[in-house]
This record gives structure tokens, C-alpha cells and sequence, in this order.
């Protein structure tokens, strides 16, 4: 039986494309030829493997353009957005390709011998994508995976797939050898899992819900497969009162409602001293009001809709009637699953707006007396991936930083993931460390040989 999905464009609601399903025998023979095909991949000489990748990150280059319009119809990304994404692929590709040249193992000094290690690669790698940054994240999995021999299947989501197949098409035309990428449209139930209970897979990469992160940890067990995961958040951007408010006022709305929210990053919570927190609010207001929710093909949209229907409904119920919302901007009406960004104040200590991850356009407000007092509210979430802090004091600023237990922060600004700096989070927002100079020790096992140089 052949099952399709219908690929829908969110800014519009129509159909786009349909796109075949995997079932479970079209997955286990593409892991297997996963398998074989990893096995002439790893032999290759490193500087081969090197510059195949250099030339898939050429070949996405030339394809940016299309692939960014792609992702504009598939995911409603803005424009600027996307192009941004699409880039990023290039250079995570671009930056990996430097990798298989020089994955050093050690010489140990040991008695009677020497001792070297080796870095193997894990044999097939299965990436398993969300919908919210569909081409960055799979690249992030990917591209080390392939650096380090792995030969990788790569599942993205079912109502984001259009990229990422493409983007397999091109590093196959770039020459990286048949069976070694390979993106297999599907159900998380089915093609998701799949990978989880396949011996021949040996890690999963993922990035999803927490939900599904706690399933997909359980389901490796079996095997003692590895995992890493890059799962929620619900980041706090911390204001102090000796911050340059305009500056932090200004950027706070792009910290939150880019990707209409549908960011792991997303600094959801915005904690603010209390002694400026009204002047705050009243920098805020306009810079909310003003934030440009357009149709994402265009050139100046700052955010589009959310993903689907049902997502949509699950954001809306965090703003239920009667909900405490301070100011809102504004939204197109009409076809589409818009939502406008949304600020609530004040968000009572407990309430779901300030505890879930809503992952949508959604930002709650919460006044501190101290620094003390900020940091406690900061880690009071099962959460930790990101977040920022906002003061001219160059000591409180690392204090903080310190003291919040999170993976990614920024100081006077809201930097976002740079891929050659390490990314991911602490607690339950996951396990293991993806992008930077480290990621291959994700991909590889590290390997022990001694040789005996006695008579
Ligand atoms: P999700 O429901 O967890 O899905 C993520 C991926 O897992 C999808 O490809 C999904 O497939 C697949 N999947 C679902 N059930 C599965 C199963 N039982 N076995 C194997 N795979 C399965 O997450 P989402 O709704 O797409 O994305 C939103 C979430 O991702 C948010 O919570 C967000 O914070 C998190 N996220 C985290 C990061 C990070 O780097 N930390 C980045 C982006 C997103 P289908 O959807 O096709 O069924
Ligand atoms: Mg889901």
C-alpha cells in the first residue's frame, strides 16, 4: 500500500505537493543499503571525503536560492529567514568538510610499546528533523555525521519534508556516493522509531519534544544505542536595571516571535527588574506593535504564520479569554495559520503560559527584586538550552551566566546557534552537544590500540 501526505503551505493553506510515505520494508532495505554503503564511504581516503564535502556544500550553494523559496512555501519562514537557513547548510558542510582531515586520535606514553587511538566511525546514523528549522537542524546531524564515515538516513518531519529532499538530491549530484545520504520521508511512529529498533542503526540524532526525546532515549536503551538529543526550552532573557533598556527593548520581540516562536531558543520568558519594569514594558509596547507579520515571501516580513491548524490551537489555548495580555501585535486575517505576537503581564507564578514551552509568538513577563532573585526564577524550569542577559556590569553578567543552568547564552544580545560554537542544553532540554569543534566525538567511538615493540 502506498500512502502520500498532502505538503501544505501555512501562509495559504494549499496543497503544494504530495510526497510518498516510507513504510516499514521501504526503511529497513534503505538502512541496509545505509550499511553497505558506509563501509566504502569510511575506506575512502580522508582528503577524498573532504573534498566530496566541500562539494556538497558548493552544490547547496548554488541551490540556496531555490531552497530558501522552498522552505518559504513549506514552513512559512520569512524570506530573509530562510535564505539565512539555506546558507547555513552550505557552511555547516563547508566547516565539516575540514573535519576528516583532521580527526586526531593521541599517542599515550605507555611501557613496553606505544599506544594510539583511533576515531571509528559508528557505522549508520539516523537524524530524525523537526518542522521548525527543518534544513539547520538535519545539516547539523548530518554533515559531522558524514564527516566522520558515517553514513546517514535522514528523516524529516512529515509536514516539512520538501528541503530536505532536495537537499539529498544534491549531495548525491555532488558525488557523495549512493546509499550514504539518504532521506527517507515518513511517520515518526514508523520510519522515526524504526531507526530506534534497527540494529544496524548505531546513534540517533534528535531534535523534537521533550516528549518524544524521553521515548526515543527509553527505545535506545535496548540496544545501548547512542543518543543525542536536542529537545525544548522555555529560555529566559533577563533585564537588568543597568542595562541599555532601549537596545534590550528593541530586540526582545525578534528574541522571542522570530519563527513565529517555533524555536527551541525562543527567550520566552522575559524577566525584568523590578525598578524598570514599567518604563520597560512602555520601550516594549511599540516595538511589539510594529513587528512585521506579513506574508514570509515578502522581503521585509519579519514572521509568518505558524506551522498547522492543530499547532496553532495548541498555541491559542496558552491566550484562553480573560488571559492577561498587556499588548499584542498584529496579524494578517484571512487564510493562513496566523497568530499575532502576544505579551502577557502579569503572568502568575505557575500558570502554563510561564512553565510550557508554547512554541508559538507568546511572551510572558516576570518582575525580580535581585540578582539572586532573577537566577532562581531563571532555573525554576525543568528546561535549560539558552537564554540572555541584559547589563552594563561586566561581573554580574559572568556571575549570572554562571549560575543559570542552561546551555547557550549571550550577554547584550541574542545571538543564535553559530555552528562552530557547541549548542545544546542542560536538564530536560538535552543530551550531548551538537556543532563546534567537538561534535565528531558525537559521531565516532574512540578506539584503543597498543603495539608491543618488546623482543
Ligand atoms: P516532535 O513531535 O517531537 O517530532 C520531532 C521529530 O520526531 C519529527 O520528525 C517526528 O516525526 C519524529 N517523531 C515523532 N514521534 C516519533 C517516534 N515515536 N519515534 C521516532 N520519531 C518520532 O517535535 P515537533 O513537534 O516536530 O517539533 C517541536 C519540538 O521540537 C519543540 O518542543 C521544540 O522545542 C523542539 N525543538 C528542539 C530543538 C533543539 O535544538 N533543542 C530544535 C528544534 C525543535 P513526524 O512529525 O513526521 O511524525
Ligand atoms: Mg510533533
Amino acid at each position: 500500500m502506498t500512502t502520500t501526505t498532502d505538503v501544505v503551505n501555512p501562509a495559504t493553506e494549499e496543497v503544494i505537493e504530495q510526497v510518498h510515505l516510507l513504510g516499514p520494508e521501504e526503511v529497513d532495505s534503505a538502512i541496509e543499503r545505509a550499511a553497505a554503503a558506509q563501509r566504502g564511504w569510511a575506506r575512502l581516503a580522508p582528503g577524498e571525503r573532504a573534498r566530496l564535502l566541500r562539494r556538497a556544500a558548493e552544490a547547496v550553494d548554488g541551490a540556496a536560492e531555490e531552497l530558501a523559496r522552498l522552505e518559504v512555501s513549506n514552513a512559512g519562514h520569512t524570506i530573509s529567514n530562510a535564505r539565512f537557513e539555506a546558507g547555513n547548510v552550505r557552511d555547516v558542510l563547508a566547516y565539516y568538510s575540514g573535519a576528516p582531515e583532521r580527526l586526531f586520535g593521541r599517542q599515550i606514553p605507555v611501557a613496553g610499546g606505544i599506544d594510539v587511538t583511533f576515531r571509528e566511525p559508528l557505522g549508520v546514523v539516523g537524524v530524525i528533523v523537526p518542522w521548525n528549522f527543518p534544513m539547520p537542524i538535519a545539516s547539523w546531524g548530518f554533515a559531522p555525521a558524514l564527516a566522520a564515515g558515517n553514513a546517514v538516513v535522514l528523516k524529516p518531519a512529515e509536514l516539512t519534508p520538501l528541503t530536505a529532499i532536495r537537499i539529498g538530491e544534491l549531495l548525491l549530484e555532488a558525488g557523495i556516493p549512493e546509499g550514504v545520504f539518504q532521506v527517507l520521508p515518513g511517520k515518526g511512529s514508523i520510519v522515526g522509531w524504526r531507526f530506534v529498533t534497527h540494529p544496524l542503526v548505531r546513534k540517533i540524532c534528535f531534535t523534537g519534544s521533550t516528549d518524544v526525546g524521553k521515548k526515543i532515549m527509553a527505545g535506545c536503551a535496548d540496544q545501548v544505542k547512542r543518543v543525542t538529543l536536542e529537545l525544548g526550552g522555555k529560555s529566559a532573557n533577563v533585564v537588568f536595571a543597568d542595562a541599555d533598556l532601549e537596545r534590550a527593548a528593541a530586540s526582545a520581540p525578534a528574541a522571542v516571535f522570530d519563527n513565529a516562536g517555533q524555536d527551541c531558543c525562543a527567550r520566552s520568558r522575559l524577566l525584568i527588574e523590578a525598578s524598570v519594569h514599567d518604563r520597560f514594558l512602555e520601550l516594549l509596547e511599540p516595538a511589539v506593535r510594529s513587528f512585521r507579520v506579513l506574508d514570509p515571501a515578502d522581503e521585509s516580513s519579519q514572521m509568518g504564520p505558524l506551522i498547522s491548524a492543530q499547532h496553532r490551537a495548541a498555541v491559542a489555548a496558552f491566550v484562553p479569554e480573560g488571559a492577561p495580555v498587556a499588548f499584542a501585535g498584529t496579524a494578517p486575517s484571512g487564510p493562513g495559520y496566523w497568530f499575532p505576537p502576544t505579551v502577557l503581564a502579569p503572568v502568575a507564578p505557575g500558570s502554563a503560559a510561564l512553565s510550557e514551552e508554547i512554541f508559538g509568538p507568546v511572551l510572558s513577563v516576570v518582575p525580580f527584586e535581585d540578582e539572586a532573585d532573577a537566577i532562581r526564577i531563571a532555573n525554576d524550569t525543568n528546561y535549560g538550552l539558552s537564554g540572555s542577559i541584559w547589563t552594563r556590569d561586566v561581573g554580574k553578567a559572568l556571575r549570572v551566566a554562571r549560575a543559570i543552568d542552561t546551555g547557550a547564552l549571550s550577554v547584550n544580545s541574542h545571538s543564535s546557534v553559530r555552528y562552530w560554537t557547541p549548542f545544546g542544553g542542560f536538564k530536560q532540554s538535552g543530551l550531548g552537544r551538537e556543532l563546534g569543534p567537538d561534535a565528531l566525538d558525537g559521531f565516532t567511538e574512540l578506539k584503543n590500540v597498543f603495539i608491543a615493540t618488546d623482543d
